[in-house]
């Protein structure tokens, strides 16, 4: 069980520190024993701190995040000025070695009658454009290296086919763009190939041109299967699915590696509505659940998560992105009344 499982917990930029305590306190709420060590972290501190460290992350919070069994990262604002850190993300994914990005993609009845989703995104993500590998050649000439290694390819097809036959899917999608990039995404496909056979599941190969324009036009013929690509591809894939869904309010995600993973809201910082108590704390909350479950309160997670589909399927106590007009702790409110209903049970 839990018992003596620990956590460390980012709060974050813009929005973040409303959503993550939203999160928090439904843990609380649910009695979970998880220990949550609190850890700054992101660019509003580091302008605080006079934008004088090399990174986002604060030594003293990495340190705490190696010495816990998993993390929890609220959104983070990243600078676009190349003199600024790196993403607290990419830096955390490359660090830690967690290497799938996963993203389950589900839609509500109530907020997209017209469409019933249920799939989910597997990115790379230590790989590929996001390697961080950029130079500048000449004044005018700046090029970036879109890195794909054999082993991280391997490691990640593998993932994928363990996240598969653990769902029962009976396929993977694997995302490429082969016929112009036909030695980095011919060596990914062959690893996706080998994995698959290995593993008795079917792989099927989709142009990433084509597979925007499909889940734009018939989204539902994924149901079912494992979206899975290269970090930028993958990306861009599952944010415009998530768009399909009706709000980025709602898409939560983990990062696995190994023995250690990192969860979050698939959202950024959303500095617009930041300090106002009316984002969507849905996709913070369920992202939580999961690193509960993932920690070994398997029931508390399973709680949460029907809680917020009652609540959002109800729709009298949700956020104004998915029709409603309640703040972000009313809807918290609701979740946790609903959680600790269920746990009674
Ligand atoms: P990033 O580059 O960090 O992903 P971004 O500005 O591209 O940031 P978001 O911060 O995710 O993207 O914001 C995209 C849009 O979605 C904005 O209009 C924002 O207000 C909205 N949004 C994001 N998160 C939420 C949320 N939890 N609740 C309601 N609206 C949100």
């Amino acid at each position: 069980m839990t018992a003596g499982k620990k956590a460390a917990v980012i709060r974050g930029d813009g929005i973040g520190p409303e959503v993550v305590d939203s999160m928090l306190r439904v843990l609380k709420a649910c009695n979970s024993q998880i220990e949550i060590v609190m850890c700054e972290g992101g660019s509003e501190q580091w302008e605080r701190n006079g934008r004088r460290d090399a990174s986002f992350i604060p030594d003293a919070t990495m340190k705490a995040l190696e010495e816990c069994d998993a993390c929890f990262k609220g959104p983070t604002t990243t600078i676009t000025d190349p003199k600024a850190p790196r993403s607290v993300a990419v830096t955390l994914r490359q660090k830690f070695n967690l290497y799938t990005n996963v993203r389950p993609i589900r839609t509500y009845r109530r907020i997209t009658p017209d469409k019933n989703l249920d799939f989910v995104c597997l990115r790379e993500a230590t790989e590929g454009l996001y390697a961080g590998i950029e130079m500048q050649i000449t004044d005018d000439v700046a090029i970036a290296i879109r890195k794909i290694t054999r082993q991280g390819s391997r490691r990640f097809a593998n993932a994928t086919m363990k996240w598969a036959k653990d769902h029962g899917l009976k396929k993977v999608v694997a995302i490429t763009k082969r016929n112009i990039l036909k030695t980095t995404d011919g060596l990914f496909l062959d690893e996706f190939l080998q994995a698959g056979k290995a593993a008795g599941i079917e792989i099927e190969e989709i142009y990433i041109d084509n597979m925007m324009q499909q889940l734009v036009v018939r989204p539902e013929q994924f149901n079912g299967t494992a979206l899975a690509s290269t970090n930028l591809f993958m990306d861009i894939v599952s944010e415009l699915a998530a768009g399909v869904t009706g709000s980025v309010g709602l898409m939560y995600s983990s990062n696995m590696g190994d023995n250690y993973a990192m969860f979050e809201a698939a959202h950024g910082s959303a500095p617009t509505i930041k300090g106002q108590n009316k984002a969507n704390p849905t996709a913070t909350v369920l992202a939580g659940a999961w690193m509960a479950g993932y920690l070994g309160e398997r029931h508390i997670q399973d709680a949460i998560f029907s809680a917020t589909e009652q609540v959002i399927e109800d729709g009298r106590v949700v956020t104004f992105d998915i029709g409603g007009s309640a703040s972000t702790a009313q809807m918290t409110d609701a979740i946790i009344e609903q959680a600790k209903a269920k746990l009674r049970k």
